[in-house]
Parts: C-alpha cells; structure tokens; sequence
C-alpha cells in the first residue's frame, strides 16, 4: 500500500518565501522557529525517507514522532496484525485495529496526521533476499524489531547499503539504543558478536515489558533520527545507551569497532551478506576437553571454601553492563596470547553473555593444558535468570 499523494508545497502564502505554502508554515511553525532548525532543516526533514522494520512498542512511537516531526517519507514493515494486548504499549493502535495488520493500520493513522506524509506501508518480513534494496531506498534504517535474527539482518544490510542504522531493544523496565553509523562503524554485530539461542531472547509477549518503556525508547530513536537527517551528529564515538525505567537511571558505554567483525570488518561492505545466525544445538553433550556446569551449581561453588577461577570472555561494551563478582576478564580475542596469566587457575570456569563463545574458550584452556575446565551453561544470561537477577539479561 502506498500513497499517491505527491509531496510539497502547495499555493505560496502572500509574503511568503516562494515555495512556501500557508499550510506548511501552520503545521511546523513552532519547529521552524527553532534557530537550530529553520525553514531550510524543516524542509530538510520534508526530503527525508525512514525504513521503520517492526511496528511495535518502539516502532509504533518512532513512526508517530517521525511523522509529526516532518519527515517526508515512512516505510514501513512488520508482518504482524495488532492484538488487544499491544496496545498499552503500541501507542499508535486503538481498541478498532485488533486483528488489523498493523502495517496497514499505522499508515491509517499516520496519514490522519499529515495527509502530506508519503508512506510505503508492508505487511510483509523483513527478508534477507531484499534487505539490502529496501535499507538503501532510504537515508536511515530504524530497528525496531524484537528478535535476534532481524537485528542482524538490518545491521549487515546497513553495512551494506551504506546507511546509518538507529537501533533500540527493550526488555521488561530497561531499555537500550544507539546508533550505528555503517559509515564509520561499529555495527552491532562489533557489539553482540555472538547470537543467542532463540531460548535466551524472549520477546515482550514472554519476559513483560513496561508500556512506557518501548515508548520511550522509540521516542529516543526519533530524536536520533532527527539530529542525523539535520546534521547534527558530529563525530562523536558510538554509546549505547543504557536506561532504566525503575531507578530512572540513564547511563551509557562507547561500543567500538571489532577489527574481525564479520558485519563491518575489510571487505565485508563489499560481501554478499553474512549467513542468517545459525539457532545453535540444544543438548550439545559433553564436548571433548571440558564440562559444563549449571549456574546453580557454579553459585555454590564460589560460595564454598575453595572457590573456583571464574573467566569472563566477553568484550568490552557487554562487561561494563554487569558481571560476576570475583571473575578475571579476558576477552576471547585476547586469550590465545594470555593463557599464562591463568596459570594458577582453579578449575576453571569460563563465561560469556549465552554461551557460544565460551565453548570455543574452553575448548582452548583444554587445549592448553588447563585442567578440569568447565563451561557456564547458557552463560551470564543463565545466571542472571537463575542465581543473580542484578546481573543483566540482553
Ligand atoms: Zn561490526
């Protein structure tokens, strides 16, 4: 569905800029007398086309804001129909759009807005075949999905369409953005190299989710929209933002670029996009070289008299958002070159944020001659669900 109505100015307002109609003027007067802003940013905005992938909690407010701000053009995907429980979270449905696609029901209300606003409206996935055509029709791709393999498609898209991407995830009262700038990097795979077990990310319909959260959210993800399509943006280093609905606490931590990111790294601009994260094994055994150990049992452990030598293999950006008191950090990257610094190792214990990487870490202390290495099974995400709700689930 798409509209037909052409874009821009109507009949020129008497002693009025030419090519500035009275309606124009009426409808974003207060934004264009924002010096920040003016005529020129207003119509800036006018010229803009957003991707929205995922109308929900965040994608429903992004869309809002974005419209009502003046972007001209919304695309905008999500297979899904709304249902009665969206709505104290996806503020731009009523009670009359359940069981509506909600693809078509946002660009209902959207129009009702701004009849002016051009919109591209799918009830379609976000497919890896036409990902990449799709993120370059646009200036900016908003994610706004709530699962894992989505995140990564539009981010490898971006990479490859050459757009900057803002995304955002919410889980329960917290809620996290940033914006990644395919430009210059990182890009999220730099962030979350490891993907999850499908087990580990419930959506909201699982794990709950505060109605105001993913508003916000998206609300912030409009505002960073906005400050790249007017310029804003300098050269600043890229946060994710961290923020917390319960304490009201907003903190952030800089993300870097992964020099052997498989989103972002030489060549990969260039590449056809990456294979889809693959869903890995459940019940894996026992792999040769180490154990597993269940968080539970890893919590009496380090509660008892001889504790044991517990690893953290995760980078940067993730260890900053929490980790288990007493660990040693050292990422996965960097530990072939600094086994000797485990030379005194208790049995050992190593983690990451779900497990992936740990294995792999594991497998390497094995190698090297450590002795009784054992794995956290399901990894911090498993701890913190089980031992240790503080720490944090991504
Ligand atoms: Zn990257």
């Amino acid at each position: 569905m798409s509209t037909s109505r052409p874009p821009g100015p109507g009949p020129a307002a008497p002693g009025s800029a030419p090519g500035v109609d009275r309606e124009f003027v009426r409808r974003f007067g207060r934004q264009l007398i924002v010096p920040e802003i003016g005529l020129e940013g207003q119509r800036r905005l006018g010229a803009s086309r957003v991707l929205i992938v995922g109308l929900g909690g965040l994608g429903a407010s992004v869309a809002l804001h974005l419209a009502t701000a003046g972007v001209g053009e919304l695309h905008l995907v999500d297979p899904d129909v709304v249902e009665l429980s969206n709505l104290h979270r996806q503020v731009l449905y009523t009670t009359d759009d359940v069981g509506r696609p909600k693809a078509e029901a946002a660009a209902r209300h959207l129009r009702a807005r701004d009849p002016n606003l051009r919109l591209r409206a799918e009830t379609t996935t976000f497919d890896r075949a036409t990902a990449v055509e799709r993120v370059a029709a646009v200036d900016v791709v908003v994610d706004a999905t709530d699962n894992f393999p989505s995140r990564y498609r539009i981010s490898d898209a971006a990479v490859r369409a050459r757009r900057p991407e803002v995304f955002a995830a919410v889980h329960r009262l917290e809620g996290q953005f940033a914006l990644f700038d395919a430009a210059t990097g990182p890009c999220y795979r730099c962030l979350f190299p490891e993907a999850p077990p499908p087990e580990a990310a419930p959506g909201c319909g699982e794990a709950g989710v505060l109605g105001v959260v993913p508003a916000l959210l998206g609300t912030l993800q409009a505002v960073e929209t906005l400050r790249l399509l007017l310029g804003w943006r300098g050269s600043e280093a890229t946060r994710l933002w961290l923020v917390d609905a319960e304490s009201l606490d907003v903190r952030h931590v800089i993300v870097r670029r992964r020099s052997d990111c498989a989103g972002c790294g030489p060549g990969a601009a260039e590449s056809p996009m990456p294979e889809e994260p693959e869903e890995r094994l459940a019940a894996p055994g026992v792999p040769e070289g180490f154990r597993f150990i269940e968080p539970r049992a890893l919590s009496e452990e380090l509660a008892g008299r001889r504790p044991p030598t517990v690893i953290d293999v995760r980078e940067s950006a993730e260890r900053a958002l929490g980790s288990i008191p007493g660990d040693r950090w050292i990422p996965l990257e960097a530990l072939p070159g600094r086994l000797s610094e485990l030379s005194d190792a208790v049995r050992p214990v190593v983690y990451c944020q779900w497990g992936g990487r740990s294995e792999r870490a594991g497998r390497l202390l094995a190698e090297a001659g450590l002795r009784e290495v054992r794995v956290l099974r399901g990894g911090l995400d498993a701890y913190a669900a089980e031992v240790d709700p503080s720490l944090p689930r991504l």
